[in-house]
Order: structure tokens, then C-alpha cells, then sequence
């Protein structure tokens, strides 16, 4: 980075995720700044090794790899859900807690087993927060990036449907219910996802 905030002056950009629940998200983001997105699914990209130490290291690591493989400018998301009393786990691990399967209810399970040995039952010791680093990244190798947060408590069993991943256990701040159960366009409007979007539309668009 570094410089001047670089604008967004293309209308096609990639977006470079491969997984369905947070490419309906970003796309949903992108409608109203007309801007044509599109997946690196359907620009038959790889998806690149993420062996960075952080959210924004994986971000730009997705972004770099889809700008260069595309010639367009490419947005990458690298999220996960931080739990305090498990040290910030599972952290930019949280794919992986769904293992080979992608299976959230047994990676949701995990959560809820790890925070009973750690003997945290009550809500203020099951503090936990989303976090999505967002990346935005040119062929020339110019990028930027943004982290968005939102804080909130474990909740068990699993409430509601909707939304993805760790959705169920998750209640933010001030609220009584979980994403799980929220309407999709007000978890948009509160999301770590929507504040780091809101970071770089400021920035950017
Ligand atoms: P990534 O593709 O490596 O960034 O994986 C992030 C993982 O974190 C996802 O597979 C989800 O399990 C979890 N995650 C990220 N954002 C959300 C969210 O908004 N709701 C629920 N789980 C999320």
C-alpha cells in the first residue's frame, strides 16, 4: 500500500472466492455500485494456497492471485469468527474447523466443546467476533486493504437457519438473536463483512 488510496475505475472486477455463501454476499455489496462481478469459479482460476499468518495476508494473497490470473482487478474476503476465550480460535482457521466436508455443525460443535473446558458458560465470557479482511487487488500488483469487525457472544445449540458457516452461534452486540436467524439484508447492514465493505467503498469507489 502506501501512496495514495488507488480508485476503482473498471466496472468488471473478479471476485475471489469459491464459496457460495460469501460470493452471494459480495455480489449483494457490489449491486448498487453497478459494478459487474465476476467469480474466479467462472474464470476457471485456481484457488491459491492461503498460507498466510492473517486474515489480510490470506486477502491479499486470493486478490493478488485472481488479479494476476485475470487481468482484471480482483476483491478477495478472508473472515473468520474469533472467539476470546479461545485465544481468537479458530480464527483464520475457520474453514478448516468444517473439515474436508465443510461441515459447520460439527465446526460449531467444536466451538461449543472448547468453550466448555474452558469453563466459559456465561455470555460475557463467550465473547467472540467476525472479522473480514477484503482485499483489492490490480494486475500491476498495486492493492488495497480494509478489516472489518463485529463483536458479539456464543450462543448454544445453534439458533436459525439462514446465513452461513458459524451464523447459528453468533449474537452481536445489543441484539437477541443470532445471524442464523437474522434476515439476510440486516446481517448485511451490521456484518464484519459490511464494515470492511464500507471501508473500501469510502476508500475506493
Ligand atoms: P475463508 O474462505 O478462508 O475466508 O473462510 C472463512 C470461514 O469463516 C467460512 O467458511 C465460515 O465458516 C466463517 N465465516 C466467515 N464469515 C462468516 C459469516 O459471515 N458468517 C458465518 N461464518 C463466517
Amino acid at each position: 500500500m502506501g501512496g495514495k488510496t488507488r480508485k476503482l475505475s473498471e466496472k468488471r472486477i473478479v471476485v475471489a472466492t469459491h464459496n457460495p455463501g460469501k460470493l452471494r454476499e459480495i455480489n449483494d455489496l457490489l449491486a448498487p455500485y453497478g459494478l459487474e462481478a465476476v467469480s474466479a469459479g467462472e474464470f476457471g482460476l485456481p484457488e491459491p494456497v492461503e498460507d498466510g499468518l492473517t486474515f489480510g495476508a490470506n486477502a491479499r494473497i486470493k486478490a493478488h492471485a485472481a488479479a494476476q490470473g485475470s487481468g482484471l482487478p480482483a476483491l478477495a474476503d478472508d473472515s473468520g469468527l474469533a472467539v476470546d476465550a479461545l485465544g481468537g480460535a479458530p480464527g483464520i482457521y475457520s474453514a478448516r474447523w468444517g473439515g474436508e466436508g465443510k461441515d459447520f455443525g460439527l465446526a460449531m460443535r467444536r466451538v461449543e466443546d472448547e468453550l466448555q473446558q474452558a469453563g466459559a458458560v456465561l455470555p460475557e465470557q463467550r465473547g467472540a467476533r467476525f472479522v473480514c479482511a477484503l482485499c483489492l487487488a490490480w494486475p500491476d500488483g498495486h492493492d488495497e486493504l480494509f478489516e472489518g469487525t463485529v463483536s458479539g457472544h456464543i450462543v448454544w445449540p445453534p439458533r436459525g437457519t439462514n446465513g452461513f458457516g458459524y451464523d447459528p452461534i453468533f449474537v452481536s452486540k445489543g441484539r437477541d438473536i443470532s445471524f442464523g436467524e437474522m434476515d439476510p439484508d440486516e446481517k448485511h447492514g451490521l456484518s464484519h463483512r459490511a464494515d470492511a465493505f464500507r471501508q473500501l467503498t469510502e476508500a475506493c469507489f
